[in-house]
């Protein structure tokens, strides 16, 4: 699965809890990869897919927000509705 990003393809993956050490998402902007606890339910890996998403772009756009600023946005997203296209 790809996401894609200020266009381009990042690499998404959904791993196991025990894969993941726990954490809820993870991500990797320079390698270009993302991954998401998948046995977390669905509404929280939509956001911490946002939340993930966005320290991509805040990376790629020399943004530098914090955890929590990029906490406080995908909480803000999702409750509008935001939602990120993932391709096959
Ligand atoms: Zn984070």
């Amino acid at each position: 699965m790809t996401v894609s990003i200020l266009g381009q393809k990042y690499t998404l993956k959904y791993e196991s809890d025990e894969a993941m050490e726990g954490n809820l998402g993870t991500c990797m902007p320079r390698k270009m990869w993302i991954k998401i606890n998948k046995n977390i339910v669905k509404v929280q890996q939509e956001e911490t897919l946002i939340h993930e998403v966005l320290h991509c772009i805040s990376d790629e756009l020399l943004l530098s927000l914090d955890e929590g600023t990029v906490q406080r946005l995908a909480a803000g997203l999702h409750s509008c509705g935001c939602r990120v296209r993932v391709d096959k």
